[in-house]
């Protein structure tokens, strides 16, 4: 993809922040999409290594999660011949075009954030103004690659209504520069809870890891955190929304073995609860072996990992660029042949 301007297809543009490591929720929330939409769209997937650093983290841990999630996109089938893989802080017109929208956006419209408000009512030692404009940077990410669709989750809706807002406000101050962006909410990808509190969605940064099924764990630990799964008082294999404990469980076997939710049900009428958990543990310990054995083998080979990386970052800067070099021609900036 070479020019993905100049091709018909739409832009995707989706990016995954390396604060905490990738799980279950993750990739069929996401990453599992993101391999689809690859033919049908032209994707440019990135490390959102800049917004990792608006909450606490230590440089080592966002260090080796940079590789491990880039590792981790090669293995789970994203491809760096038909998608833009790129590290976002590697790409320094997503800061650059950050900081003009920065003076297109208004402090009261930020401060109307919820997750803004959420995020430091959870970190009050910690609320940084690059948390409060985690979502300037966000519109930068978007806009810079004249994106057509986003595709987020209900908690992103805010930040890219604001993204087109300050995009349709920059084109009717300037002309028109910017693509105003789509949300994307793709088929109705599974929602996973956690499996010690399944009132909750997994998430990479809870507290209780215990509850937590990384992609990169290994096959005991998957299996132990299975067979701790917290169930509900009842003991038919049947999907109940007043029983999330069995139901994700159920969830998660549905959608690692590509069984339908009926069939799951029909297939362990009669069996039991630990029994049932071992299966669901042994469904994913399965499904995730190869992509960990890829993960492993590109991790011995850190080089291409670098190479695939930078070829990403030059390709994103090319398009990016362009976005740029118009901002900053029509906002004033004297810029050098
Ligand atoms: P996060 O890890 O919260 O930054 O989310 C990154 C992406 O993964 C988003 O598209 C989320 O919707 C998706 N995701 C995260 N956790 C889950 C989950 N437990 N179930 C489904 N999707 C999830």
């Amino acid at each position: 993809m070479a020019d993905i301007q100049n091709q018909p297809k739409k832009i995707v543009y989706s990016a995954l922040k390396p604060t905490g490591d990738l799980q279950l929720g993750n990739y069929i929330g996401a990453l599992k999409n993101m391999v689809k939409m690859q033919d049908e769209y032209n994707c440019i997937y990135m490390v959102a290594d800049m917004h990792s650093i608006t909450v606490e983290n230590l440089p080592a841990d966002l260090r080796r999660r940079t590789y491990d999630f880039m590792a981790l996109f090669l293995a789970i089938g994203l491809d760096p011949e038909k998608s833009i893989l790129a590290v976002q802080s590697q790409v320094p017109q997503h800061a650059e075009l950050a900081w003009v929208l920065n003076c297109h956006t208004q402090f009261g419209e930020a401060s109307r954030m919820t997750q803004f408000k959420e995020k430091s009512a959870k970190a009050p030692e910690n609320v940084n103004v690059g948390l409060f404009a985690y979502p300037t940077l966000m519109a930068a990410d978007i806009l810079l690659y004249q994106t057509d669709l986003v595709p987020i989750g209900k908690d992103q809706k805010q930040h890219l209504e604001l993204a087109r807002d300050v995009a349709q406000r920059f084109n009717t101050k300037y002309s028109p520069t910017f693509t105003i962006p789509d949300g994307f909410y793709p088929k109705q990808g599974a929602k996973i809870f956690n499996l010690l509190d399944p009132t909750a969605k997994m998430g990479k940064t809870d507290d209780n890891t215990n509850g937590v099924v990384f992609l990169l764990d290994d096959a005991d630990t998957i299996m132990r955190k299975f067979k701790r799964a917290v169930t509900d008082c009842d003991t038919a294999i049947v999907y109940d929304e007043t029983k999330p404990g069995i139901s994700n469980l159920i969830t998660i076997y549905s959608v690692f073995t590509g069984t339908p939710v009926q069939a799951v049900e029909k297939e362990f009428a009669g069996s039991n609860y630990a029994d049932f958990k071992t299966k669901v543990g042994e469904a994913v310990v399965e499904y995730l072996r190869p992509i960990q054995t890829k993960y492993r083998d590109l991790m011995n080979n850190k080089d291409y990992l670098v190479e695939v990386m930078k070829s990403g970052a030059e390709k994103a800067s090319r398009i990016a660029n362009r976005t740029l070099a118009k901002v900053y021609r029509k906002i004033g900036f004297v810029q050098l042949p």
